[in-house]
């Protein structure tokens, strides 16, 4: 696979008052061209951290950040310019983003402007383009971000965050503020974004139902740390990291066979970043954990084919059975 972005090893820790924060510990993974990787894990677990440094808005401790084969782990405001065109990112929250005294069409142009793309013509007639393609109407580029539903705004941050034609865009939680008679007008309005523009997404979401829809391969983050990765399907029929399947089973209807047996995690907290358990740091919940959970660390190691990995002792190529098998039962 040509990735279109990778990340190697890449570690993003943080000084705070009571200690260090170890936000993203060794992560490891990469993005086809069009490709929709999904992100999922619960807050905390570092996948906003991960996706400001995917964009660069953050630079990491150590690793690397390639886009296009172009080295941008160290690269400075200035050299970064000309690749931040190519890499946008979609909040949870707009609103937040969006300058309230400007009106749609001109926080949609905002980035053209920035970035020297056009005269005032042709930065008007793309602004148009845009919102025909996010669905908004042509009037409604002079109206204010309070005038517009939760849904409308993301329209507006999604058009934004296309202007400049770019090959990445990082979603963090871009459905989770928005009902959810909204969140599938948006998610299929990404998706159809995605085929008319080959554009891709790392899909950050706490919830493996909405990424599980559309993502073409799913990495499961663990307290700043990927546990297992694989294609949608995959993942989706049989889970192998005991993380995954308590994610899954948190799902009323997951997996074929209808509903699966709830999987009790031993606590329901997750730890602290700030100190991680050692080991596997989900052996404190794990309800499979065993004395090697808490003394060894498990490598992230293909399973069956390069394209599924997992993190856990028990799961290996010879025995991905060691665990016990869900039952489509009660
Ligand atoms: Fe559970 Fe041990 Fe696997 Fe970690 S390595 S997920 S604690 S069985
Ligand atoms: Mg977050």
């Amino acid at each position: 696979m040509t990735a279109l972005f990778r990340m190697t090893d890449v570690v993003k820790h943080f000084r705070v008052e009571r200690g260090v924060v170890h936000a993203v510990d060794g992560v490891s993974l990469d993005v086809a061209p069009a490709e929709i990787l999904g992100l999922v894990g619960e807050s905390g677990c570092g996948k906003s951290t991960l996706a400001r440094l995917a964009v660069r808005i953050y630079a990491p401790n150590s690793g690397k950040i390639e886009l296009d084969g172009t080295d941008i782990t160290a690269m400075g405001r200035r050299e970064l310019r000309p690749h931040r065109t190519r890499m946008q990112m979609i909040f949870q929250d707009p609103f937040a983003s969006f300058n309230p005294r400007a009106t749609a069409g001109r926080i949609i142009e905002e980035p053209l402007i920035v970035h020297a793309r056009g005269d005032a013509k042709e930065r008007k007639d793309r602004v148009r383009w845009l919102m025909d393609k996010v669905g908004l109407p042509p009037e409604a580029a002079a109206r204010y971000p309070h005038e517009f539903s939760g849904g409308q705004r993301q329209r507006i941050g999604i058009a934004r965050a296309l202007a400049l034609s770019p090959s990445l865009i990082v979603c963090d939680e871009p459905v989770s503020a928005l009902d959810v008679s909204i969140r599938a007008q948006v998610i299929n309005l990404l998706m159809k974004l995605r085929a008319d523009l080959d554009v891709s997404y790392i899909f950050i979401s706490h919830d493996l139902s909405v990424v599980a829809h559309m993502a073409d391969r799913i990495a499961v983050m663990y307290l700043g740390k990927i546990v297992e990765l694989a294609d949608r399907q995959t993942l989706w029929r049989a889970p192998l990291h005991p993380y995954t399947r308590a994610l899954m089973s948190s799902i009323p209807t997951a997996g074929i066979g209808g509903k699966r047996a709830a999987l009790p995690l031993r606590n329901v907290d997750p730890p602290s970043p700030l100190a991680p358990p050692t080991g596997c740091r989900f052996h404190t919940r794990c309800p499979h954990a065993e004395a090697i959970c808490s003394a060894q660390e498990p490598p992230l190691r293909a399973i069956g084919s390069d394209a599924r990995k997992v993190a856990c002792h028990l799961v290996t190529e010879t025995a991905s059975d060691a665990l016990p098998v869900w039952s489509s039962e009660n």
